[in-house]
């Protein structure tokens, strides 16, 4: 399968990893939108939110806690947002299901 993601859950494309377990990678956003941007992904590949089974809720779980753990790893003591961009108009580009995690900086809302 073609996914950009895939290949950096698996080490054939490089990125800047903050952690990794079996289930799951976390790396550096190649093009940062706040201070800390940081991408939790599943290494199974799930197209989307959308697309995740019931059986997934586990793992969905595991995503979120690792985003959290690792904002407190990044000293995000102030806070942060994590977003789940889902299909085109929710802004969705890589179709392989990731948790972005934005810090270091005042949010806003609404988002765009
Ligand atoms: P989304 O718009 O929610 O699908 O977000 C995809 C994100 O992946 C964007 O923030 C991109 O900057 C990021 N991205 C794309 N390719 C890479 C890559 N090779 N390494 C790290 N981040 C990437
Ligand atoms: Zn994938």
């Amino acid at each position: 399968m073609d996914c950009i993601f895939c290949k950096i859950a698996a080490g054939s494309i490089p990125a800047k990893k903050v952690r990794e377990n079996d289930q799951l990678v976390a790396f550096f956003d190649i093009d940062p939108k706040a201070p800390t941007h940081i991408l939790v992904i599943p290494k199974k590949h799930i197209a989307s939110l959308g697309h995740a089974e019931p059986g997934d809720a586990p793992l969905l779980g595991r995503l979120l806690e690792a985003a959290a753990d690792i904002a407190r790893e990044q000293g995000l003591s102030q806070g942060y947002r994590v977003v789940m961009n889902t299909g085109p108009e929710g802004g969705q580009v890589v179709d392989h299901l990731h948790v972005h995690l934005l810090g270091g900086r005042q949010m806003h809302w609404p988002p765009g």
